[in-house]
């Protein structure tokens, strides 16, 4: 290494980056720290506003971190809605910290208080949502949460829900503490920060193309798209970062984990309603029961977005085919590319158990509009065709591990090499919720010494007070009821009651 090297290099300038850069910085002021992004602007893939539902995922109304149990009248599972909810909860004290701090100082830009809800027709439905609210009312994190089938209430919660309804059996759950987060403004605020710092530069227009070790590290190489010239750069430590750029990479990196790993993409649609007599009619996030044979990809729902200062609707996601791995720097070679003799055996195997799965992309990817439309009168039974518009949404590429014989896992997981000089993130859900609990995972698992010198462990308590806290114990709960109402007043996230 030179000492004109720095010390991180990120890749990519989305979310991820974003937090571990900021948090790195924070840590230890004396980190050289440089950006890689390949798009022109900063956080344009799935972290932008459009891109993906800006939920703030906390367990509050996503039905797929409760699935109904297997026999019926059995208890329902809250243990993944409670660790999302905690480690949400990490991103919340870190963004409190940020505005604080000056590091992303303009909350409003980017976060707003948006009531939760899950929505449920038909009576099987309805006395599962019964029984969820039940269950998580009973604890702390959830006591807010209401429940109502009666007709009356849930016009006043969602009016939208409930107009042209046939005499039908519905209910919802309701929570305030909700938020709709526009995760690509919070990148672009944090990255900015970032790149003002002393020994920190942000490149945007400059794409990694190659990344193997190096002596001490890494050695890279990017390309400048302006002046079409390319550069090698070295660090101690990479992290890549590059949302569906990330396989790619770390094919390239050689890593025993990269061995056999495939990459399949899958690209999301949202309608949009900007008619300002409808958008004024809806102020929630209203989550639906995943459709039957989608596995684990998650509910349709029907959402308030505050995107470039306005506010529209969003519904879906509705899933499509792409062979492009990134909306704006992509190709569509990228997935014949991908293709090696190691990994075809993991994608024919994925695809043969999950059969299922692949059936309901292809029925998703082939409906029309007015099937679209069909899927959203469920939500809102008078929608009309004229005021919605299809448009595109980020693209999840999915990991596909060896190690995995088929099944399909789609969580987010960090992956690092074995010495600790590199690290990655695969997998888009919960994903941006929750990427300061992720960006603690790789400084524990790759800068421990950081964490364990004095003045580390005093710096990271600030940042996330819960970071030293085992999330699923008491304290954690014990930390959230002491600081919660702090938070919301420096995120000024106090009403949820919609702009006048
Ligand atoms: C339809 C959809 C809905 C979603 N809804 C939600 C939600 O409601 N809530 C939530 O928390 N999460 C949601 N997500 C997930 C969330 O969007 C992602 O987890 C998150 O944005 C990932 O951030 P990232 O920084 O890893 O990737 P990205 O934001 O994709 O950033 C990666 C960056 O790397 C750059 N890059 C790629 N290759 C290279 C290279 N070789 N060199 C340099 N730069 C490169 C790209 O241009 C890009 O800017 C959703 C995702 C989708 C697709």
């Amino acid at each position: 290494m030179s000492s004109s090297d720095p010390d991180v290099i990120l890749i990519g300038g989305g979310i991820m980056s974003a937090h571990l850069g900021a948090m790195l910085k924070r840590l230890d002021p004396r980190l050289a720290i440089e950006v890689y992004e390949a798009a022109p602007e900063l956080a344009r893939e799935s972290s932008d506003g459009w891109n993906n539902a800006g939920t703030g995922h906390a367990g509050l109304c996503e039905l797929n971190y409760t699935p109904p149990p297997a026999v019926a009248g059995a208890p329902i599972d809250v243990t993944k809605a409670l660790e999302i909810f905690a480690r949400f909860e990490q991103s919340r004290q870190f963004w409190s910290y940020a505005v604080a701090r000056g590091l992303a100082p303009h909350p409003t830009e980017w976060i707003r208080a948006v009531p939760h809800l899950s929505f449920a027709r038909g009576e099987s439905q309805v006395a599962f949502l019964r029984a969820r609210h039940a269950a998580l009312t009973a604890h702390p994190f959830f006591r807010a949460m209401e429940f109502t089938a009666e007709h009356d209430v849930l016009r006043r919660w969602a009016p939208l829900l409930v107009e042209g309804r046939a005499a039908e059996s519905i209910a919802a759950t309701k929570i305030e503490a909700g938020t709709d987060v526009n995760f690509g403004a919070l990148s672009r605020q944090l990255l900015a920060w970032l790149g003002a710092q002393e020994h920190c530069r942000v490149f945007t227009g400059h794409r990694v193309t190659q990344l193997r070790r190096a002596a001490e590290g890494w050695e890279l190489v990017t390309h400048d798209s302006a002046s079409g010239e390319t550069r090698p750069v070295r660090a101690r430590f990479v992290f890549i970062g590059a949302g569906g750029g990330t396989i790619p990479l770390l094919q390239a990196a050689d890593l025993p984990v990269a061995r056999g790993l495939a990459a399949f993409p899958i690209a999301g649609q949202w309608l949009v309603c900007e008619n300002p007599a409808v958008v004024a009619r809806h102020f929630g996030k209203v989550y639906g029961p995943p459709p039957p044979d989608s596995g684990a990809l998650g509910g349709p729902h029907l959402d308030v977005r505050h995107l470039h200062g306005k506010r529209v609707l969003l519904f879906g996601p509705f899933a499509t085919w792409t062979t492009k791995f990134l909306h704006h720097t992509g190709r569509p070679t990228d997935l014949p590319r991908s293709i090696r003799a190691d990994n075809l055996l993991t994608l024919l195997r994925t695809g043969v158990h999950n059969f299922v799965l692949v059936r309901f992309l292809v029925r998703e990817a082939l409906q029309s509009m007015d099937t679209r439309l069909r899927a959203l009168r469920q939500f809102y039974p008078e929608a009309r065709a004229a005021d919605w518009r299809l448009v595109d949404a980020g693209i999840r590429v999915q990991a596909l591990k060896k190690a995995d014989a088929g099944r399909l896992s789609f969580g987010t997981e960090v992956v690092t090499a074995p010495d600790g000089t590199l690290a990655a993130l695969l997998g888009a859900s919960p994903g941006a919720s929750v990427s300061a609990n992720i960006a603690l995972e790789i400084i524990q698992r790759c800068f421990p010494e950081k964490l364990r010198a004095p003045d580390g462990h005093a710096r990271m308590k600030e940042m996330l007070t819960t970071f030293d806290t085992d999330l699923g114990q008491p304290a954690a709960v014990a930390d959230y009821a002491r600081r919660s109402a702090e938070i919301d007043d420096v995120l000024q996230l106090r009403s949820s009651s919609p702009p006048g």
